[in-house]
């Protein structure tokens, strides 16, 4: 805390215990970071022989390699529900950014809005953009939820989703009950991977964690599969058909498989196929949950955690594409 006949610049003020507290705490809560334990021994490894030896073995180098910004996997899990029109607090550059990756990736438009914060949304705060662009948003492309999540600009002003949500909904802008997940998604911690990972986490906390009520592991029959961040299409056809063929009950919790392979018959879609919500209430009635992707289930895992006894029954972590497509 600063005092006002002593303010200090940034360095010795961020070596202050409350400060030194406040990081701990945002990096266990946040950053998903390894143990120092497990850094000091990865840094002897790398001073060792056996890393050497290694590192002169290699024959080729990535160069910028293949890693993109949280909000991107926000938008792509977000795609992957029932009539959810992605939302993005933040600038628009970003989302032109996002839909024109999707665009040539999958050949398909991809519906996905932004709030499109300037400069005096970035000195006062994005609240005002949020309340016309989520009432606008409704208006005009008729979701059934819009799945909010952040760019950069947002997070470093630290503009605070579950306030502005539930103010806009307080305002007017937005009917109470309409669904609006969100998940906080600074591009400067973690990737797209990451990204997937919180909105999927913001979806399943906003559908289940006030409403476990008569919920009973097992009863449904079901298992829950969470793809995680995939592109390729086809691995969903082949996922579903082959639990189809063995007669297994799922739900695939976060499927974009229609709305980003629609016909070109001359009909736009903007949205097609998807969970639907009422499957995402369902999920813990299920028998288990498979994760698909093991670096897409650090934040489903903590709020598992978090829920105690009310979680997806015995859930598997992980359980890789690989694992079934080969094995
Ligand atoms: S890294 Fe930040 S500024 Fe760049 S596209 Fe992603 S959210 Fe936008």
């Amino acid at each position: 805390m600063q005092i006002v006949d002593d303010i200090k610049p940034c360095y010795p003020l961020f070596g202050e215990d409350d400060y030194k507290a406040t990081l701990d705490r945002k990096r266990e809560q946040f950053e998903e970071c390894h143990s120092e334990e497990k850094i000091a021994e990865t840094f002897q490894w790398t001073t060792s022989q056996e890393y050497q030896e290694l590192n002169f073995k290699r024959e080729a180098l990535t160069i910028n390699p293949g890693k993109a910004c949280q909000p991107l996997g926000a938008v792509l899990c977000a795609l992957g529900f029932e009539k959810t029109l992605p939302y993005v607090h933040g600038s628009q550059g970003c989302v032109a950014y996002f839909r024109t990756y999707f665009n040539r990736h999958f050949k398909e438009p991809v519906a996905c809005v932004s709030d499109s914060m300037t400069e005096d949304a970035a000195v006062f705060g994005g609240q005002k953009n949020m309340y016309s662009g989520l009432e606008n948003a409704r208006a005009l492309y008729k979701p059934e939820m819009m799945a909010v999540s952040t760019t950069c600009m947002a997070e470093v002003i630290g503009d605070d989703l579950n306030a502005f949500i539930g103010n806009a909904k307080k305002e007017g802008h937005l009917p109470q009950e309409f669904p609006t997940p969100f998940a906080h998604t600074p591009s400067f911690v973690g990737s797209h991977v990451t990204g997937w990972d919180n909105m999927f986490e913001g979806i399943i906390r906003y559908f289940t964690l006030n409403e476990m009520t008569g919920k009973q592991p097992g009863s449904n029959g079901k298992i829950n599969i969470v793809p995680g961040f995939e592109t390729y299409l086809g691995n969903f056809r082949v996922i579903k058909r082959m639990l189809t063929e063995m007669g297994v009950k799922y739900s695939l919790l976060s499927d974009p498989e229609e709305v980003l392979d629609t016909p070109a018959d001359g009909t736009y879609r903007m949205y097609a196929g998807g969970t639907p919500q009422a499957e995402v209430k369902d999920a813990p009635n299920s028998t288990t949950t498979f994760c698909c992707n093991r670096c897409n289930w650090l934040k489903l895992k903590n709020m598992l955690k978090r829920l105690g006894n009310m979680t997806f029954p015995n859930s598997i972590f992980p359980w890789v594409w690989n694992g079934l497509i080969n094995g």
